[in-house]
């Protein structure tokens, strides 16, 4: 089956059969979707919905969150992963929107990955969900899922993976191609064991028929492989503010972090 078709096939089949597909975090503004979405890397959306109630009501805007200071964001969020890297992200990125942006939460996303914490896939999200822009926010289940479908060929990148997807999808339905992904590849098309059996993308799915087919599925692009660890944008990583610029460090350093803080107490 030539890409086109594929293609075709594939967004027909969510469309009729994933409706109603959309993000599973809560937020009322692009103000709570970005502070939503940077403390999601990592971590499941039922956990940040969880700590982002008692978090918005101390601080309903990047104003109060500004005046705030990492400590005692912290102390909203310290049950999702990297509390300690995400609470400094997080801080710093309301000073910033403060202090270069009027407090409001810019629609680009140039602008948008200028913020600390905030990759490009933060961005995606964010630009399409808040602002209805075309966007294809790239994360693991987007990538594996795109992957083994045969969507995507070989790309080592969500970038890369990025750039494929959007030269197929048109844009008017890009921002549900990226929920569909994430929704099918967090409930079905699972990294470890994807539920081919109930899956209705098998007809067309390129890694179910190399399965059927008993190739190996460990190699090559439809193995759903995640993004080469190098070139991953991990988005909860730096410490300290100077360097919560942008993502970069490990979550190895968080953990040493953590370690610091719970021995001071
Ligand atoms: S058929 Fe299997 S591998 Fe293909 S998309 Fe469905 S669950 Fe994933």
């Amino acid at each position: 089956m030539d890409k086109k078709a594929l293609y075709k096939n594939v967004l027909a089949w969510f469309e009729k059969n994933r409706p109603d597909a959309e993000s599973e975090l809560h937020f009322r503004n692009p103000y709570e979707l970005l502070v939503s979405v940077i403390l999601s890397a990592q971590c499941t959306d039922k956990r940040v919905n969880q700590v982002t109630p008692a978090l918005f009501a101390r601080f309903p805007d990047a104003l109060e969150m500004s005046r705030s200071d990492p400590e005692e964001i912290f102390s909203y969020i310290k049950s999702v992963s990297y509390p300690n890297s995400k609470a400094a992200h997080l801080h710093a990125m309301a000073v910033m929107l403060q202090e270069e942006f009027g407090g409001k939460v810019p629609s680009t996303v140039p602008e948008l990955m200028r913020l600390p914490g905030v990759g490009r896939k933060t961005a995606n999200v964010v630009v399409s969900v808040a602002f209805n822009q075309p966007a294809m926010a790239v994360d693991t289940h987007v990538f594996r899922v795109s992957a083994r479908i045969g969507l995507t060929n070989r790309a080592k990148t969500p970038l890369e993976a990025e750039r494929q997807l959007v030269s197929h999808i048109p844009g008017k339905w890009l921002g549900r191609a990226h929920h569909w992904l994430i929704l099918h590849g967090r409930y079905v098309c699972t990294a470890r064991n994807p539920k081919c059996e109930e899956c209705g993308l098998r007809a067309w799915c390129a890694f179910h028929a190399a399965r059927e087919n008993g190739a190996s599925t460990g190699q090559g692009p439809a193995s759903g492989k995640s993004p080469k660890k190098a070139s991953r944008k991990a988005e909860p990583v730096a410490l300290k503010p100077a360097a919560a610029k942008k993502e970069g460090k490990t979550g190895a350093a968080e953990q040493k972090t953590r370690g610091r803080r719970s021995k001071s107490r």
